[in-house]
């Protein structure tokens, strides 16, 4: 079906930050496949992982223990200072677990239609219930009626929040990204997450975060929320987490951790020996090369390099992120940018029209964030002598 614009290029094979064309041709990967492959391509640890367990046992189901399952978890629980968690196979899929935990939590508080607060410019998946809790009206439209049981608020507004808590008996969660990423590499300010914590525990409502995109040491720490002093109750991860594989968890702590009971919910799929067994591989590899904070190195290394680039021209508005999550925004729609780029043989995105978004692979080595920072540059300069040329 043609829900996909598709750029005119296949890769058939991947190393590093590198993918090969059906010509032959090199590509410096600077998205990841959307924040997918935080290793890079073809990593030795993650394929002797999926190679030695598919020859090994790939699928039982959840009726029965499942060691490679239970071994992550743990190591989840671990890294993030949660308690448990629920496996799924996608980060939509994730989202609704905590969407459905959240209604839980309301009925358990009488709450006859228990709401989620969620933000503008959001985006939580494609399934019904996160295109619903998701603040983009081209991801809803056509495709109405939406699921109930959402409230919009302006992310990166702590009065708005304030101001339903004044007026709403049916709110029982907040759920937000702790950067914005569809939205556009949207950054809060720096107490945003701590002051919803607090609100939340004010309010008796369930802090879930969306760590999709954020997830699995992007930004610096394992966790967005890690650059702030608090615990969420509820954070969903997919993308980072299988470096390619298909996996999804919600985890959550404390009051959220018995919301679920026997039969409330499952996944055929979730949860299989194979994609907890690669996941466990990125962890241990994170871990031992200290893959977030070079996230974090490099993150500042690139912003900085494309400041010094770029922060001439009145073309670019700002450049923003957190760790290897950055974003420069521009003031003229530019998705022309990533055919332009293609050409050249990188690969970037363009997010909310007029901000390009950069997700690389953790594994980058200083000169291949040299040439993103080079090439891009490039690439941004022409694009806004040509934006003068047009408009003298
Ligand atoms: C990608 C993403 C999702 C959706 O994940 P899927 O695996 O495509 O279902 C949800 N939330 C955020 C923040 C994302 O970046």
């Amino acid at each position: 079906m043609p829900t996909y614009g598709r750029l005119p290029v296949s890769f058939t094979k991947g190393e590093g930050a590198w993918l090969w064309d059906e010509s032959g041709n090199r590509y410096l990967d600077a998205l990841s496949g959307i924040a997918v492959c935080g290793l890079g391509h073809s990593h030795p640890a993650v394929t002797e992982a999926i190679c030695d367990q598919a020859a090994t046992l790939l699928h039982t189901s959840n009726l029965y223990g499942i060691p490679n399952q239970q071994k992550l978890a743990d190591k989840l629980c671990e890294i993030s200072g949660m308690d448990n968690l629920f496996f799924a196979n996608s980060g939509a899929e994730a989202n609704e677990a905590a969407i459905k935990m959240a209604r839980l939590y309301g009925h358990q508080q009488k709450v006859d239609n228990p709401a989620i607060i969620v933000a503008k410019g959001s985006f939580h998946g494609r399934t019904l219930a996160t295109l619903s809790a998701t603040g983009n009206r081209k991801v809803q439209a056509g495709f109405e009626p939406l699921v109930k049981g959402f409230v919009r608020a302006p992310y990166n507004n702590l009065e708005a929040l304030r101001e339903i808590a004044s007026r709403s008996r049916e709110v029982v969660a907040v759920m937000v990204e702790p950067i914005q990423g569809e939205g556009g590499i949207q950054v809060p300010e720096r107490e945003y997450l701590s002051a919803i914590r607090q609100l939340c525990d004010e309010q008796n409502w369930l802090m879930i975060l969306d760590e999709i995109q954020t997830g699995m040491g992007r930004t610096g720490h394992w966790f967005g929320f890690q650059h702030s002093d608090i615990l969420p109750d509820i954070i969903t991860l997919a993308k980072g987490l299988g470096n390619g594989l298909p996996i999804g968890a919600c985890i959550a702590q404390g009051k959220a951790a018995s919301l679920f009971q026997g039969g409330m919910h499952g996944s055929t799929f979730g949860g299989n020996p194979l994609v907890t067994r690669a996941a466990m591989a990125v962890i241990d590899t994170i871990e031992q090369q200290n893959l977030s904070e070079r996230a974090a190195l490099l993150g500042n290394r690139i912003r900085q390099g494309l400041s010094e680039r770029l922060s001439p021209l009145k073309t670019v508005k700002e450049i923003r992120g957190l760790g290897l999550m950055i974003g420069i925004e521009l003031s003229q729609p530019c998705t022309a940018l990533v055919k332009q780029a293609l050409e050249q043989r990188l690969l970037i995105n363009v997010t909310a029209e007029r901000v390009v978004r950069l997700l690389p692979p953790l594994i980058l080595s200083d000169q291949e964030a040299e040439q993103i920072v080079d090439q891009l540059s490039g690439l941004i300069e022409q694009w806004s002598q040509s934006l003068m040329e047009e408009k003298p």
